[in-house]
């Protein structure tokens, strides 16, 4: 996918050494990042190509005829190329910039609605980010639309048995996640576009995390939609995209009115443009997009398997430590998941195992991670995420582990009479 640009071997020191911000100390501390499932941190190229942009060449796009407005068009249609390259999209006119995943799917959720029934079947997995939810909850809602869940499996993996016996011909729509921003399990999902199309519904893929941490390529899926969002990706906040197939996107009445989205406009009649013009109304995120594209453009100099490699190497070493604490529980150990752990520690507060680890310089999510539905069935209230990166080393994860088991018996100690957590 990364054709034209040399591809290096991964060196996870020589690509930590461009993230500027993890030179610096917490609580005195060096600084361990481990919230990239939440946002994930910037490297030199995307600070240069942003304000580059803006002490370089910047102007409005698309309207202008003068240099500044031409180059920066070319910048960020350029980015759009970009994002096509990295989903492997048929081409950039199936990619549309939106200002975030949450955007992209809502979208969407936007557009099918328009023609949903009272009846019409949307299928979501358990494991779906509130993001993969709520837009189709709306739909429930506001239409009718009936939202059935696929079930997820005790080791964190989806019931492809229970999914499967979920379709049927009202089914309009099946959106799951490539992969979960909990349990880190990544789901099958050129099988469930399989299945999905063979009922006669289309498919919606959240990549907000798989596109950072497997290798998506939408033509092999063959799915309508997938979605993926900037800050995860190493890139700015406010940008996201939304790849669609073309008939996917013909599909989809306008979005937002506005200015860039129409042919002409009349007194008393407007046409519009095709996609993906068609669903961005008004001056797009033009500093974001191009900073998405030099985040891409980055992240495609590596070999993306040698990264998952990497990733999941760190995660497996933190893994076999933490076998040794007391009371600990890993949710979600699916085969080949991705480098993301979550777990609950018995009889203490996950917020106080962030807090407690913060004063080590240990940066850890806590709470319910945006998957209140996941959280459920695993039976939990709340969870303490530790989530790994390209720019993550073997001295990240035990920092995290050797925190952890410093401060997990103590806090067992301390909240051990307290009614249990899960
Ligand atoms: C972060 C995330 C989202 C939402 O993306 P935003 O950029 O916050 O809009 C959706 N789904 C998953 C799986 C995510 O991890």
């Amino acid at each position: 996918m990364a054709d034209g640009s040399v591809v290096r071997a991964f060196d996870a020191y020589a690509a930590r050494a461009q993230f500027p911000i993890l030179s610096r100390t917490v609580n005195g501390r060096p600084l361990v990042y481990l919230d990239s499932a939440a946002s994930a941190q910037k490297p030199q190229a995307v600070i240069d190509a942003i304000s580059g942009a803006m002490s370089g060449s910047y102007a409005n796009v698309h309207r202008g005829l003068h240099t500044l407005a031409n180059e920066t068009t070319e910048a960020f249609e350029g980015a759009r190329a970009t994002v096509a390259r990295f989903l492997n999209a048929e081409a950039e006119t199936n990619i549309v910039f939106t200002k975030g995943g949450t955007e992209a799917i809502n979208l969407v959720a936007a557009g099918v609605g328009q023609s949903i029934q009272p009846g019409d079947e949307i299928i979501v997995s358990q494991m779906e980010h509130h993001s993969n939810i709520v837009p189709w909850h709306m739909l429930r809602e506001r239409y009718g639309a009936v939202l059935k869940w696929a079930p997820v499996l005790d080791d964190g993996s989806l019931d492809m048995a229970g999914f499967e016996a979920l379709l049927t011909p009202r089914t309009k729509i099946v959106a799951v996640t490539h992969m979960s921003n909990v349990l880190g399990t990544i789901n099958p999902i050129t099988e469930i576009t399989r299945l999905a199309h063979k009922a006669g519904a289309r498919v919606l893929i959240d990549g907000c995390q798989g596109a950072v941490h497997a290798a998506p390529d939408v033509q092999a899926i063959g799915c309508d939609w997938y979605v993926l969002t900037g800050h995860k990706l190493y890139g700015p906040t406010g940008i996201g995209a939304l790849y669609g197939t073309a008939e996917a996107l013909e599909s989809l009445p306008p979005w937002q009115g506005g200015g860039e989205m129409i042919e002409t406009v009349e007194e008393d009649r407007v046409t519009y443009a095709k996609a993906p013009h068609r669903f961005e109304a008004g001056t797009p995120p033009i500093l974001e997009a191009i900073g998405l594209g030099a985040a891409l453009d980055w992240l495609m100099g590596f070999d993306k398997a040698q990264v998952i490699a990497h990733e999941q190497a760190l995660y497996a070493h933190a893994r076999a430590r933490l076998d040794g604490v007391d009371g600990l529980r890993v949710l979600g150990e699916a085969d080949g998941k991705g480098a993301i752990l979550t777990f609950t520690v018995d009889g203490a507060h996950a917020h106080d195992i962030a807090q407690i680890m913060d004063r080590y310089g240990v940066a850890v999510r806590a709470g319910l991670h945006c998957a209140e539905p996941l959280a459920r069935r695993m039976g939990v209230t709340s969870s303490a995420r530790a989530s790994f990166a390209l720019y993550n080393t073997k001295e990240d994860a035990d920092a995290f582990v050797d925190a952890l088991i410093k401060r997990a018996s103590s806090l067992s100690d301390d909240h051990g009479r307290q009614a249990d957590h899960r």
